[in-house]
């Protein structure tokens, strides 16, 4: 299974290039950009990140102190804006309590340890935790979502459980630990599944992977 998905990863790369995700100009940025990014188009959540950094609140120790009601409305284009101001708080609070607001000490734990916390603030799920490690972090963990998903049950590549563990295992399990491609591979798997593995009428025809 790993030179298979090594070739997808080839001919995905070749296809559609390096895909420079997460669009974040810090961690912080890329940190917030995952909690924002829940049940919305990223075309909203720029337009929050927008009105963060323009007003200099794009900072741990601001986000800390700034009030709920006034981060709340810088946010309010993400959409629940105030259930991910309480949201986005919490992991402040995390940040600015347990790590000296310091994202650099964030960083310097073990991936293991930081799922594990990240996973125990509430409003944070698998899939903004691993992109937190993986995006903001750069922790070799790679991202399941709903693409992750669509991917793996159309081209046949996997019979598991559709389970995020498990999902992410047979990626993990199978491809060597590498930050670059899980960060690429995800992406790609991004692009696939709009212009090609789509929803309803996927284009195998065409598709980059008709062969693999
Ligand atoms: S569109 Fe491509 S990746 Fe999706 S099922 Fe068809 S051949 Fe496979």
């Amino acid at each position: 299974m790993r030179q298979r998905l090594l070739k997808i990863f080839d001919i995905l790369l070749e296809t559609f290039g390096e895909r420079h995700w997460w669009p974040g100009e810090t961690a912080l940025e890329v940190i917030v950009g995952a909690v924002l990014t829940q049940n919305t188009s990223w075309k909203n959540v720029e337009k929050a990140i927008a009105s963060l950094k323009s007003s200099g609140l794009m900072d741990v120790d601001r986000l800390y102190e700034v009030e709920d009601a006034i981060l709340a409305q810088h946010i309010r284009s993400s959409g629940y804006y105030n259930l991910k101001t309480a949201r986005l708080k919490n992991i402040i609070n995390v940040i600015h309590d347990e790590y000296g607001s310091s994202i650099e000490q964030l960083r310097n734990n073990g991936t293991n340890k930081l799922r594990e916390k990240l996973l125990g603030i509430k409003g944070i799920g698998e899939e903004t935790a691993d992109s937190i490690l993986l995006y903001a972090l750069e922790k070799p963990v790679f991202v399941i979502d709903a693409y992750t998903k669509r991917f793996l049950a159309g081209h046949g590549l996997y019979d598991g459980p559709y389970r995020y563990a498990d999902m992410q295992a047979f990626f993990m399990d199978s491809l060597p630990s590498d930050t670059y491609l899980f960060n690429e591979y995800h992406a790609l798997i991004v692009a696939l599944c709009q212009s090609h593995c789509l929803k309803r009428a996927p284009r195998c025809t065409d598709c980059p992977l008709k062969n693999q």
